[in-house]
């Protein structure tokens, strides 16, 4: 692998603080929820991806392990969907402490209501709890600060962002806000840069089970990294219409799992909805399809995902590569901030 990366500081571009939670490998709701919208932009603007490993712990403090290993899958992933790593960042979250250090900063300017009132967070308690009957932690609760952190220790400009992390983004516009008000310079210029949000086009994606969220650890997801057998088995156990009983039965598309997949997938989906409409397509055989768009979609990232998964030295070394540039701007940042924190000394 030959890889000359170009210095995200020498250019003017903009720039974008995306990421993902390494728990898991990323699935197709990933694909259309983020992936492909950070590799359309990367050319565009200078790109950052988070493996937010520290936000991980926030619920897998119990496996470390994990998460580690999922660091190396995640980075795989990314570069399998197409990131260019001549253009763009893979950045390890826990190896940039000033991330850490802004966090706690920011931990004094949000009330504990604020946080509890975000209507994401709130979900994902509701969701934790009917899952393990775990309380929740101080860690968990305060994981939007710490997302806050990540996106302004790097200046990020843009933020694009699926429907449900909204709030989060909100809360990072406000807490630069306040920042910036109490420590910001007389003359009213900022220490933090406020970023802007892109919101995501694509609806949120459907779990197998029909759940309205794909997700790791719901056990409904189809991997990128599925191979087209466990695609095949997968797409087979995906719900449908439950009114439909028989091959000839008319169907309801807006309803059906599958369909959704069509979508997204398949290029007739106008025809088969018809079709299923007026009763000339079975279930079986629609998911048939479906596994054959789903793979043939797929087949590209797991040949690029297997170029990567070959040579995990040097991905290794990219995701290394990519933190020390970001390190070197965190730096700058809390400078800057601790500077209007009067935290400043000097030891020499
Ligand atoms: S025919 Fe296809 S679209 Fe219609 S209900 Fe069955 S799986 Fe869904």
């Amino acid at each position: 692998m030959n890889q000359t990366q170009a210095t995200p500081q020498a250019t003017n571009q903009k720039r974008i603080l995306t990421g993902d939670r390494p728990t898991g490998k990323l699935h197709i709701g990933h694909l259309f929820g983020s992936l492909q919208q950070r590799v359309a932009l990367q050319h565009q603007y200078q790109t950052f991806v988070l493996l937010a490993d520290v936000q991980a712990l926030t619920d897998h403090f119990h496996n470390p392990a994990l998460v580690r290993e999922n660091v190396l899958e995640v980075a795989l992933d990314n570069l399998a969907v197409g990131l260019d790593p001549n253009v763009s960042r893979l950045v390890i979250q826990s190896q940039i402490p000033q991330i850490a250090e802004l966090t706690v900063f920011f931990s004094n300017l949000v009330t504990l209501s604020r946080l509890q009132q975000n209507p994401t967070v709130k979900t994902e308690i509701a969701e934790k709890r009917s899952l393990f009957g775990e309380s929740v932690t101080y860690g968990f609760l305060g994981y939007p600060v710490s997302q806050a952190a990540d996106i302004t220790i790097f200046d990020a400009d843009l933020v694009p962002v699926g429907e449900d992390q909204l709030p989060q983004l909100e809360q990072t516009r406000e807490l630069v806000r306040k920042f910036n008000s109490i420590y910001g310079k007389a003359d009213g210029a900022g220490i933090l840069k406020e970023p802007q949000i892109q919101l995501s086009a694509t609806p949120r994606v459907r779990g197998l089970d029909g759940n309205s969220k794909m997700g790791k650890s719901l056990g409904n997801a189809v991997y990128l990294s599925d191979s087209s057998v466990t695609v095949g088995e997968k797409v087979l156990t995906a719900l449908t219409d439950p009114l439909k009983a028989r091959k000839t039965d008319p169907g309801r598309p807006e309803v059906c799992t599958v369909f959704s997949y069509h979508q997204m997938f398949s290029p007739n989906a106008p025809e088969i909805a018809l079709e299923c409409r007026s009763g000339a397509r079975g279930c079986v055989d629609c998911k048939l399809q479906l596994a054959r768009s789903i793979n043939t979609q797929l087949e590209p990232i797991r040949q690029t995902r297997a170029f990567y998964q070959s040579r995990p030295k040097d991905v290794m070394d990219l995701v290394m590569e990519g933190t020390r540039e970001a390190g070197a701007i965190a730096e700058v940042t809390l400078a800057r901030v601790k500077e209007g924190l009067y935290l400043n000394y000097g030891f020499d």
